[in-house]
């Protein structure tokens, strides 16, 4: 059999996708990842970023960043626990803790890593863990790597949860909620103040995933929990370092005892390289700019009202976000992605989302709004939703 043929599986599932109008290509931008990008090539405005304060190529974080090189190199060497451990990673966490008011940080390569590591290093077989439907994907995997048994409560529905803890509670030792802070697809918040009384009522562990509220809500972008004032009364705080901090990285806010049992049971930190001296240094840079000052997140919300707005005053529905990110709703996936091909022939570029990502028949073109943008990048934005959505019938 040639290798071809093997392989012949993998072509007619590619097929599948053509024929489902949810084929993609990756396209490519040549620069930074600024509020107009050079994307295959075309001037492009990018409401597609996670990179909420502009921070991804801010000449002071990239200035930092170089310094690091010079006195570090390249590459941190090895894992953390062997000699990966380099001293701007121990100011990270301190900063960290510092910025998000908790007694200890442990950072992480990644936000992804962060979830696959922590949740299956706290919880055991004999523990519960209780996860939103509409929880991010990273979650979902490090609940599938624990050995605890699984439930999931309707999105959002304060009392799914409550029936489930009332019927299941009492078996179990531990019982981890997890949630994330700001769902990604919708912008809608978790209603933490609830999810915190049922832990209390129930005597529950509570995890919280921010990575699109850090940087984004509560004071400087101290995150949700900030916002909701539960400082202290969540056990698990999940950040990026990816998306607002606009480098890489993600982190767990938590207690020391937490920290020093991830030391010896999170596998991304046993098992894969530590983050590189440029990024982390980069981090530190980012987030004391957010400390310093408030001019950051002000200008991104300010940005978020003149958008939504302006696509609201022209008909769109823009669904039920609470924060910055703004899914505007076409509903069919083919129709979706038509128009996010419309968008980019017209120089915007926001990137069509559809099922499996979301549920069926809800596309939507998701914008992400950033500090960085200009008021004329959004009116070009705004126009161009105007003139797709009447061709399409959406508005
Ligand atoms: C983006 C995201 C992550 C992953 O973060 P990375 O740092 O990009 O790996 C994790 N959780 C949530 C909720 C996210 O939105």
């Amino acid at each position: 059999m040639k290798h071809d043929d093997k392989l012949k599986f993998i072509d007619e599932r590619l097929q599948q996708l053509k024929d489902d109008g949810v084929y993609r290509t990756l396209p490519v931008n040549y620069g930074p990842c600024d509020h107009v990008i050079d994307l295959n090539g075309k001037r492009t405005v990018n409401l597609s970023s996670n990179n909420y304060l502009g921070f991804a190529n801010h000449p002071r974080v990239m200035k930092a960043s170089q310094a690091a090189i010079e006195k570090y190199g390249v590459g941190a060497g090895s894992v953390r626990t062997i000699v990966g451990n380099q001293d701007l990673l121990e100011d990270l966490e301190t900063l960290l803790a510092e910025f998000k008011e908790e007694e200890a940080v442990m950072a992480f390569q990644s936000g992804l890593n962060c979830n696959i590591g922590t949740i299956q290093a706290i919880v055991e077989k004999g523990d519960l863990i209780v996860s939103d439907a509409l929880n991010h994907a990273s979650i979902i995997d490090g609940v599938r790597l624990a050995k605890a048994d699984k439930a999931v409560y309707k999105h959002c529905d304060m009392a799914d949860l409550e029936r489930i803890l009332t019927e299941r509670r009492d078996d179990y030792n531990q019982v981890l909620i997890i949630t994330d802070g700001v769902f990604s697809m919708d912008g809608n918040l978790a209603p933490l103040p609830k999810i915190v009384e049922l832990a209390e009522k129930f005597n529950c562990l509570t995890y919280v995933d921010d990575a699109h509220g850090s940087g984004v809500l509560g004071r400087s972008g101290r995150g949700t929990v900030d916002h909701f004032n539960l400082h202290g009364k969540i056990d698990f705080i999940i950040g990026t370092l990816s998306k607002a901090i606009g480098v890489i990285g993600g982190y767990v806010a938590t207690k020391q005892n937490v920290k020093d049992w991830l030391l010896h049971r999170a596998r991304p930190l046993l098992f894969s390289t530590a983050l590189p001296p440029a990024a982390t240094a980069a981090t530190i840079e980012s987030v004391k700019m957010l400390m310093e000052s408030e001019a950051y997140t002000k200008q991104l919300w300010e940005n978020a009202a003149y958008f939504k707005s302006a696509m609201r005053e022209l008909g769109f529905d823009i669904g039920k976000s609470e924060t910055p990110i703004t899914p505007v709703m076409i509903g069919e996936e083919a129709k979706t992605m038509r128009f996010s091909k419309a968008l980019l022939d017209k120089g915007v570029f926001v990137s069509g989302i559809v099922f499996p990502t979301v549920p069926k028949n809800t596309g939507r073109c998701r914008v992400m709004i950033s500090a960085a943008h200009t008021k004329e990048d959004l009116d070009q934005a705004i126009q161009a939703f105007k003139e797709v959505g009447e061709s399409l019938g959406v508005i």
